[in-house]
């Protein structure tokens, strides 16, 4: 009799301990998802940093196109300019000539020191300063002398404008040179500061699966052990996070298959996915991810206890292997309202929800939504 009682005070204590152990990893699982999702959050903010730098990068780039084709433009005025100069120089020059030839002939019976002196000018200038004390020089010749210097001036006026235009754009495309090379920079420090939040985060995705195996062998040690679900027809709602759909099932302990190719988990289940399985104990609560109207509501061959609600513009979801339903067919559901628990009725390995999501009818992965 005494012993009996030492025995069933020690495996008392064992089951503290055991309780006990599940607390701290469950404060560590919870833990690790927070720094999981805290970096999947940076990574997002850096993904979207980084694309509004790729954007500005864009936009840079079509001004340097557009810089490029003025400045193409602008050349092609400059050497059209260029030629006009010269031209006029040239018909400017003609003139000066042909006058220095006609004063020549007048005074060749004159002073040839004087007309010497003249004719030895360096510039127009020079020799028209010299030239006002000629009395008899033309005044044609100095009047279309006059004319051609001011055509001369003219040009020489237009092409430093244009020149000046051309120095500004080049001014223009060397800032947006030493810009795109600063945001191309901005560009590279996202994108290493992206994989080393990729890093941190498979380490940290790594840490998680292995304690959700942990917390899962836990929970079905427990479940083993406990003496079963108690049917309440149906708890409070329950709303997490702030996507489309609340998740069906927060309180499950590990995903036990993703949507789309696995291996063949028993014997005719199907090797493609078409939902997410989340592994719980039996009894968790199950909760409609939107609201919507219930369309089946009842045992479904393979898929046990099965509800599948619509909730209209094509897209529906589908609860399989339920142990408990607590709704029936053409009944509204609100978003997050306990609508049925988790079981393993039909063809399934144990208990756990079959969450499937389709649009239009094909069957899409659950995660986009969440
Ligand atoms: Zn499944």
């Amino acid at each position: 009799m005494i012993r009996t009682k030492r025995i069933m005070s020690l495996a008392l204590t064992c089951t503290m301990c055991l309780g006990l152990g599940i607390q701290a990893d469950a404060s560590e699982l919870n833990e690790t998802r927070e720094k999981a999702s805290q970096l999947q959050n940076q990574k997002k903010a850096a993904e979207d940093e980084k694309a509004s730098l790729a954007a500005q990068l864009e936009s840079i780039a079509a001004d340097m196109e557009e810089i490029q084709k003025n400045i193409e433009a602008k050349e092609e005025e400059l050497t059209a300019k260029e030629e006009e100069l010269v031209q006029a120089k040239v018909e400017e020059n003609n003139q000066y000539e042909d006058m220095k030839k006609r004063i020549k002939y007048m005074y060749e019976n004159g002073n040839v020191q004087f007309i010497e002196i003249l004719l030895e000018s360096q510039t127009i200038a020079d020799f028209l300063n010299k030239a006002e004390y000629i009395s008899t020089i033309s005044e044609y010749d100095r009047d279309m002398l006059d004319e051609f210097q001011a055509v001369v001036e003219d040009v020489e006026q237009q092409e430093a404008e244009i020149q000046k235009e051309y120095d500004e754009m080049g001014d223009m495309q060397d800032e947006l040179i030493s810009k795109q090379e600063e945001v191309s920079t901005l560009v590279s420090e996202k994108e290493a500061q992206i994989s080393e939040l990729d890093s941190q985060l498979g380490d940290t995705n790594a840490k998680l699966a292995e304690l959700e195996e942990a917390a899962a062998a836990a929970q079905r040690k427990q479940s083993e052990s406990s003496s079963g679900y108690v049917p309440n027809g149906g708890g409070g709602s329950v709303i997490t996070g702030n996507g489309t759909f609340t998740h069906p099932c927060p309180g499950y302990t590990y995903i036990s298959s993703y949507f789309g190719y696995r291996e063949q988990p028993i014997p005719g289940a199907s090797t493609n996915h078409k939902g997410m399985d989340f592994a719980a104990g039996t009894g968790t609560p199950i909760y409609a991810a939107a609201s919507g109207t219930v369309v089946f509501a009842a045992y479904s061959g393979n898929a046990g206890n099965m509800i599948t609600i619509n909730h209209g513009n094509g897209l529906t979801t589908t609860y399989m292997h339920c142990n408990q339903i607590f709704v029936s067919s053409g009944q509204s559901v609100g978003k997050g309202q306990n609508i049925a628990t988790v079981g393993s009725t039909g063809n399934s390995s144990g208990p756990h929800l079959h969450f499937q999501v389709e649009q239009g009818g094909v069957p899409v992965n659950p995660q986009n939504y969440f």
